[in-house]
């Protein structure tokens, strides 16, 4: 496969499920991690020789792993494919889950580009998603990459909680874009089936009052800077995602893990593999 393709590897260990994910994720599964990646160097293999444009290491919160785990699933990946000239390596971390160390051991890894989940800087709302981190550990966390040389960092941004004001929302949008990230991507709260918010039967806002956030925060970052190359995308210039675009134009991917699919030529192929039995023992299936 020398056409080049986009590899995604889905790493589902969480330390705790936020009350608005519907992710496939392992809360408490983590001790499955060297289990987990010898399956997925078995499934790398079907793939040898593949030519890749980008990487995406994402959760689940890959950041939990260990440096040394994440030195073999880096190792993984360089062993089973061909990684093509400014191939875009990135891995999710969330604030709670990285240190200088850690973030210095991935740089030299070989990971070029870094996606913080953030979600907000308003502590209220960060409580409100259950995330766990504050805003003062998301800071630390961003000046921490910036430390281990990272370059290209994107941040998650979140918005459309219930009853959020305009002003709350310019505030935490300001404060986000302020930290001058090369990226940024934006999340609409929704209700998911399967999350902890739709059994709370969580109720959101009107749809126009959440459309007229969805055009201030456009509006917002256009003045700090960044051009919006798609719907939830934006990125200051010279850094869109290869990644993202790759999905967004329909080129080929391949998916790795648990939560995996892949589409090469003729289709999607394959959902949920075969790792649910060993990660999700029904004493830490969470739901
Ligand atoms: S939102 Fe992210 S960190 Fe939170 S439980 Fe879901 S995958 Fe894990």
């Amino acid at each position: 496969m020398k056409k080049p393709a986009a590899l995604y590897i889905h790493i589902p260990f969480c330390s705790h499920k936020c009350l608005f994910c519907s992710f496939a994720i392992a809360v408490g599964g983590v001790y499955h991690a060297n289990e987990y990646l010898n399956r997925l160097e078995w499934e790398s293999s079907l793939y040898k020789g593949a030519h890749l444009d980008s990487v995406y290491f994402g959760g689940g919160t890959p950041s939990m792993l260990s440096v040394q785990q994440l030195g073999k699933l880096m190792m993984i990946v360089k062993n089973n494919f061909y990684l093509n000239d400014n191939c875009e390596i990135t891995l999710e971390a969330n604030p709670e889950s990285i240190d200088i160390l850690k973030a210095r051991a991935i740089k030299e890894m070989g990971v070029n580009r870094m996606s913080l989940g953030v979600q907000s800087l308003d502590e209220r709302y960060l409580k409100f998603l259950g995330r766990r981190h504050d805003p003062g550990q998301a800071t630390r966390a961003y000046d921490i990459l910036r430390q281990a040389g990272f370059g290209n960092i994107n941040l998650d941004l979140m918005f459309a909680f219930p009853s959020q004001t305009d002003q709350e929302l310019e505030t935490d949008v300001g404060a986000i874009a302020s930290l001058a990230s090369e990226h940024l991507s934006l999340y609409t709260l929704t209700i998911e089936p399967n999350s902890r918010f739709y059994t709370q039967a969580l109720k959101l806002d009107d749809e126009e009052k959440i459309a007229g956030h969805y055009q201030r925060v456009c509006g917002l970052l256009r003045d700090h800077g960044f051009g919006q190359y798609e719907i939830s995308n934006f990125a200051q210039e010279g850094f869109q995602s290869k990644h993202n675009k790759n999905y967004w134009l329909g080129g080929r991917y391949i998916g790795l893990g648990w939560g995996r699919t892949a589409f090469l030529t003729t289709g999607v192929i394959g959902t949920q593999g075969n790792f649910r039995n060993i990660l999700m023992p029904s004493s830490h299936r969470r739901v």
